[in-house]
């Protein structure tokens, strides 16, 4: 099944339940002043929950872009080194307004799962909340009571609030969830360590999938819980990785979202992927943060020196350090991945609304911004490692070790002064590549 395709089953499972489809809104959230990127499909129905304004419909479901690169959540360095979190993933979600809760969410998740796209339901777990005596809150029952009727009670694990409470801040909405969880192991590795022995312990093939949450409650200023005269489901599902699960791959990169990148980056670094992990480790770095600045970029940001150019500017220089260091770039290259993350966009998304310009004009826009950061950075970096030998050299004539106190302060010194990255500084001196990059 193609990523296409299991989009669409997604969207038409809840029409059929009566959800109103929406594409997905920017992935930056410049009407919400407390984020800067959207980082999961709730952002924008802050204003329901928080009651605020009222929903014309109570049930949605929509596709998400989320933006994790910033603030609360932030996985910009899991990325490339696990291969299930990137910074730039879509988040599918169904949603009720005061409309349906707990039966009907965990009844269709599970319909949708098992009987539409046929996942094992042996390898899947749930999770529930175990009760808070501080909040006087006892387990949620009731969950349980629904997922009981479709699974073994061994395979329903109990967690505290910090996995199954959702808050939106110190007070506001908040409630309960329920996560569903999905073993990808082989059969000889579920032999030797059961699998809810591993949910939540981040294991790679043991991995969260869905989370379904149901907003009951208000926290108020002094701390304490009151019912909301209505109740809502919030529920977001990793896109990449349900099509990491259905496509039967162990990494999301394997998926045909990632595929054709993969394979260009590789084509034009003269690198073969699956081969060294220090290689795959940045390609899969650069295969996710470009997707994050062409999507960025694509939703109206430009990259510059400040608030989301910036953020924009400094994933793109990540990326470069990467290529510089790893794969020996020296020469622009990036922007040439601008055509297939169009590409993809173009074809999956319902939102057409760019098309008032033609895709080849978007393409050539953005590969031209991309070219001329690469360039700009490039040559910065050639500048900053020119001073950097220079001032070796020195002190080598003066026998002066360079692995010393002194030599940190001229690498923060040339940071500052001439923007060559830490890591290039590094490098150069160490022998070595340090991960994770602070740039
Ligand atoms: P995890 O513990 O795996 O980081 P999470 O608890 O941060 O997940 P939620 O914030 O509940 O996840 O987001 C809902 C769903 O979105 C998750 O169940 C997962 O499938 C997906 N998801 C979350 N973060 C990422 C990410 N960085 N990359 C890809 N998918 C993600
Ligand atoms: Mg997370």
């Amino acid at each position: 099944m193609n990523h296409k395709k299991i989009r669409q089953i997604f969207l038409s499972f809840f029409k059929r339940k009566k959800h109103k489809i929406l594409n997905s809104a920017s992935i930056v959230a410049k009407k919400d002043y407390s984020l800067m990127f959207t980082n999961a499909g709730m952002n924008i129905f802050k204003d329901f929950f928080l009651g605020k304004k009222k929903s014309q419909d109570s049930r949605i479901a929509n596709f998400q872009k989320c933006l994790r690169i910033t603030g609360k959540h932030n996985d910009l360095f899991e990325v490339g080194k696990d291969t299930y979190h990137h910074t730039m993933f879509e988040m599918l979600g169904n949603w009720s307004f005061g409309d349906y809760f707990k039966k009907e969410s965990i009844k269709w998740a599970w319909e949708l799962l098992t009987e539409v796209y046929k996942i094992d339901k042996s390898n899947i777990y749930v999770t529930i909340f175990k009760g808070n005596k501080e909040d006087k809150l006892s387990f949620d029952r009731e969950s349980f009571k629904y997922w009981n009727k479709k699974i073994d009670d061994s395979k329903i694990l109990l967690f505290d609030k910090k996995h199954n409470f959702w808050e939106m801040g110190t007070t506001g909405p908040c409630g309960t969830c329920t996560e569903i969880h999905v073993d990808l192991r082989n059969e000889k590795e579920k032999f030797k360590i059961p699998g809810n022995n591993l949910v939540n312990k981040k294991h790679p093939l043991v991995i969260e999938l869905w989370n379904i949450v149901f907003i009951q409650f208000f926290r108020k200023s002094d701390g304490t819980l009151v019912k909301l005269p209505t109740f809502h489901v919030d529920t977001g599902m990793g896109f990449e990785r349900l099509c990491m699960v259905l496509q039967k791959k162990k990494s999301t990169y394997d998926t045909d979202i990632f595929t054709d990148l993969i394979k260009y980056i590789a084509q034009h670094t003269d690198q073969i992927y699956g081969v060294t992990e220090t290689i795959d480790l940045a390609i899969r770095i650069i295969a996710d943060h470009m997707r994050s600045v062409v999507f960025a970029i694509y939703d109206g940001i430009i990259p510059s020196n400040n608030k989301y150019g910036y953020v924009i500017r400094k994933i793109l220089r990540r990326i470069i350090v990467t290529y510089y260091l790893t794969l020996k770039i020296k020469k622009p290259f990036l922007f040439k991945l601008v055509k297939p993350i169009i590409c993809y966009i173009q074809n999956s998304h319902l939102n057409k609304s760019h098309l008032k310009y033609d895709l080849s004009t978007i393409i050539y826009d953005i590969s031209t911004m991309i070219l001329m950061e690469e360039k700009l950075f490039l040559k910065t970096i050639k500048l900053g490692i020119n001073k950097l030998e220079k001032i070796i050299e020195k002190l080598r004539e003066t026998k002066c070790n360079i692995i010393d106190g002194k030599i940190r302060k001229i690498i923060y010194w040339l940071y500052d002064t001439y923007g060559l990255p830490l890591e290039i500084s590094q490098r150069i001196i160490y022998k070595r590549i340090p991960y994770p990059m602070i740039i």
